[in-house]
């Protein structure tokens, strides 16, 4: 395109704008397990006079070549805002809206700033915006993406991660910016989640997202296939044609009333998958066990996973067993320092699950943070791997006191 036609086609973007010939088409959000309507992307649909549909295809490459891009997300942002507000007027029940904005706006000094002024200015609260960024804006730049990632979140809005997967961001660099929610890239479900490899990935990412409290978006979910699979690995949150197509603003307001008002009220527990059932018994289990150790017998090997601080000299998350109940029994009293070594060394375990015992349970006192020894009951259940011959242990610790 020479520079002629790209300022007429800039002009002519201009002139859309005006005659708001540009406006959001809504995408509504489904939770995984309700099947309710939980928030909604816009999307950019450029509709001429004549009723043509101009796809964002068509006019978001030429944008993103310069900072016109900036306008549009400003202006799809107006827009947006102006809906929520009408919604609210005829007391339409409403949903997060996410708001594609550009990775060029990392480098537009005071974005928060406008966001806060255009949201405020409709007096739309912040929770029902949210940002979303695609994942290319999360490669380079890490220490400002940080900065940016946390002045958004500290003015109340949240941050999603568009097309994770897609690129070459490692999952490491998730962990390092603070956000709130990933979309799963729609060429990650390219194969129908009927490819060994495929579910891999997928399962892969959504339990390391999980395990980061992050909320899971898929995108582009056309197939009951695809959205069993999806639901079977916990995903939170799905978006794609098997549900609704992007859709005016009439149209989803229609929705936003019937989908609130026929929901009907069906029994969580009845309906979720079975992984977000087993999220909520760890949940529990950590309520009634703030220490939970796999450990490995047969290998000499453990694994910790704790929510609280549970003794004041802190073991390492995961090593060697023998290690672990060394060091954790120097946290004991010194009266039960032997007696736990004793009953948790490898071979007496080891005895014990071969007479067919099934727990080995003891009492010991342990020194708190604050100086103080409590009565601590530690219970080594053996579990089998259904695929593996080695002995398995999970240790379930409490306070008594
Ligand atoms: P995106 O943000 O990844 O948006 C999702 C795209 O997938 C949308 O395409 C949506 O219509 C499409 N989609 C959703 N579900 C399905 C499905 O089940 N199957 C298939 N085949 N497609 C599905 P759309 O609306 O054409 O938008 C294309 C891209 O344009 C967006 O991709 C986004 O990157 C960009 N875009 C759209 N609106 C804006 C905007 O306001 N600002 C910026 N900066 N970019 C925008
Ligand atoms: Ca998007
Ligand atoms: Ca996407």
């Amino acid at each position: 395109m020479d520079i002629n036609e790209k300022e007429k086609k800039l002009l002519a973007v201009k002139e859309a704008y005006k005659k708001k010939e540009i406006r959001p088409y809504y995408q509504p959000q489904y939770d995984a397990v309700t099947n309710k309507i939980i928030s909604a992307e816009a999307l950019t649909r450029w509709i001429k006079a004549d009723g043509t549909m101009v796809l964002p295809v068509d006019y978001i490459p030429f944008l993103e070549e310069s900072n016109a891009i900036l306008e549009l997300d400003w202006y799809m942002l107006d827009a947006v805002c102006d809906m929520l507000k009408r919604q609210r007027e005829q007391r339409i029940p409403s949903v997060p809206i996410a708001v594609n904005f550009s990775r060029r706006h990392i480098l537009e000094g005071g974005f928060v700033e406008l966001l806060c002024e255009t949201v405020n200015r409709y007096g739309i609260s912040h929770r029902l915006i949210k940002v979303e960024l695609t994942e290319s804006t999360f490669i380079d730049n890490t220490d400002e993406v940080e900065r940016f990632a946390n002045s958004v979140r500290e003015a109340g809005f949240s941050i999603s991660i568009d097309d994770f997967g897609s690129g070459l961001s490692s999952l490491s660099l998730v962990k390092d910016i603070s956000i709130d929610e990933l979309k799963l890239d729609r060429a990650l479900l390219s194969r129908n989640c009927e490819d060994e490899k495929e579910r891999i990935v997928l399962e892969s990412i959504l339990t390391f997202a999980h395990r980061l409290k992050l909320v899971t978006v898929a995108e582009g979910v056309e197939t009951s296939e695809q959205l069993g699979f999806l639901r079977t690995c916990g995903c939170k949150v799905i978006q794609g044609y098997l549900f609704a197509k992007p859709m005016p603003e009439q149209e989803f307001w229609q929705l936003c009333l019937k989908e609130t008002q026929d929901a009907e009220i069906e029994d969580i527990l009845k309906i979720q998958a079975v992984s977000s059932a087993h999220q909520l018994l760890i949940d529990a289990i950590f309520m009634r066990y703030p220490l939970v150790i796999f450990s490995n017998l047969t290998r000499n090997s453990y694994y910790m996973m704790t929510y609280e601080n549970f003794s004041a000299t802190s073991c390492a998350g995961s090593g060697v067993f023998e290690e672990l109940i060394q060091s954790g029994s120097m946290t004991m009293h010194p009266e039960d320092q032997e007696r736990f070594r004793t009953t948790f060394s490898i071979e007496n375990q080891l005895a014990a699950y071969a007479r067919g015992e099934k727990v080995i349970s003891l009492i010991t006192k342990q020194l708190g943070d604050d100086g103080i020894y409590r009565r601590v009951e530690t219970s080594n259940y053996f579990v089998k791997h259904p695929s593996v011959d080695d002995v398995l242990v999970i240790s379930l610790c409490h306070n008594l006191d």
